[in-house]
């Protein structure tokens, strides 16, 4: 099936002249884009729709909040498009383009036109994978790599395939939800995937499904093609105010996950990345969302961890009392950090482990909570906690 990219609002039957009007100066400082496919999901007659909310502006991304790059990626950068922050994961960021652009993305500084995040010449971070034989796992990301054609694909992931180090390469990609018809429509893809599967380097697909709505039965059966390939499924997402922050919501979309084949793995707390403010959602209500969620899904629809993907790791959110929030470092940059619990006293507010108050915990995270410098107007907001 043809589908049409949609880089102007003006193209948007669905707004009308004077909504065009007040978002254009939106889209003019964070991308728009849309594709003709996910334009027939929107409920256009509902100004709230949540899939309407995940692609179109709101005049309130121009509050001043957060920061471009939320995680500090550019520190864990040692070469252009090569991200190294965990000992035996790399990332390659090989296209600065999506099938269409989330309002919340945390990466929306790639697509603005002075970015130099991103390298479409993947052979120095190439070599650099290849002098680390640490690095196990291999993310390509962007952007979408998805977007990319297949014979740009297959020429990465056989330079790739070709490090003995490298056991897996993961794809993190909304191909399916924003567009399954670029695995639909194209035989060549799974059967390239395929061959890596078989040939001993696995390939992971790292879904991106927000809402139920985008499990459409196109989606689904895009997911179906890829698992046939023999790629391993999973899925992770952000909790975002107005899309997926209603537990039903949640649940609904962990438990369909569970089965296609393509469970969740992460939620994450959303990033305090500028213009995402009406679109975040406070830890301790994420974790609550989160908890209930779970609440209502059987054992295999919930494995996935509740992480916040601060600079110093990731930070798993595994407990909130009256008094205090209890969190771990799933994953850290300093290996001592590994492992260790975080305590903090509660803030119902916060949105971010830099906005809390650290008790007790390694000193990398009670660091980051004393460098904290307030972001936008919001400044450090501190409220009496209510009961959980
Ligand atoms: S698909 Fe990912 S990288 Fe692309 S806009 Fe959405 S969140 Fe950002």
């Amino acid at each position: 099936m043809r589908v049409r990219y949609i880089t102007h609002l003006s193209k948007l039957d669905g707004l009308t002249l004077e909504e065009r009007r007040r978002l254009e100066p939106v889209a003019a400082r964070y991308a728009f884009r849309l594709n003709s496919y996910y334009e027939r999901l929107i409920d256009w007659d509902d100004p709230d729709d949540p899939l309407r909310r995940l692609v179109i502006p709101l005049e309130n991304e121009l509050n001043e909040w957060g920061d471009l790059d939320a995680s500090h990626e550019a520190s864990y950068t040692p070469v252009r498009g090569c991200q190294h922050k965990y000992t035996d994961t790399a990332l390659l960021l090989v296209n600065e383009v999506c099938g269409a652009y989330c309002r919340y993305c945390f990466r929306k500084r790639l697509f603005m036109n002075d970015n130099d995040d991103v390298s479409l010449d993947h052979r120095p971070g190439l070599r650099y994978i290849q002098e680390h034989e640490e690095i196990t796992n291999v993310l390509l990301t962007g952007g979408d790599p998805l977007v990319l054609s297949t014979r740009r694909l297959d020429a990465i992931l056989n330079d790739l395939a070709a490090v003995p180090h490298v056991r897996i390469v993961r794809i993190g990609t909304k191909m399916a939800a924003f567009n399954p018809y670029r695995v639909l429509d194209d035989p060549e893809l799974p059967k390239i995937l395929a061959d890596y599967c078989d040939s001993g380097t696995q390939i992971y697909v790292m879904n991106h499904f927000d809402h139920p709505r985008e499990l459409t039965s196109e989606a689904r059966r895009a997911i179906g093609v890829l698992r046939e390939a023999g790629v391993m499924m999973v899925n992770q997402c952000p909790i975002i105010r107005g899309v997926n922050d209603d537990p039903r919501v949640l649940a609904a979309l962990f438990r369909e996950l569970s089965f296609i084949g393509s469970p969740q793995y992460y939620v994450f707390q959303g990033r305090p990345t500028a213009g995402n403010e009406p679109y975040e959602v406070p830890i301790v209500e994420g974790y609550r969302i989160f908890t209930e969620a779970n609440r209502q899904v059987s054992g295999l629809a919930k494995r996935a961890r509740f992480a916040m993907s601060h600079r110093t790791g990731k930070i798993e959110i595994f407990g909130v009392d009256d008094s205090y929030i209890y969190m771990k470092y799933h994953r850290a940059h300093r290996k001592n950090d590994y492992g260790q619990v975080v305590v903090a006293l509660r803030d119902d507010c916060a949105h971010w482990l830099d906005q809390l108050t650290v008790v007790s915990g390694p000193r990398s995270a009670a660091r980051a909570a004393a460098d904290y410098r307030p972001w936008g107007r919001g400044g450090r907001p501190r409220l009496p906690a209510t009961p959980f």
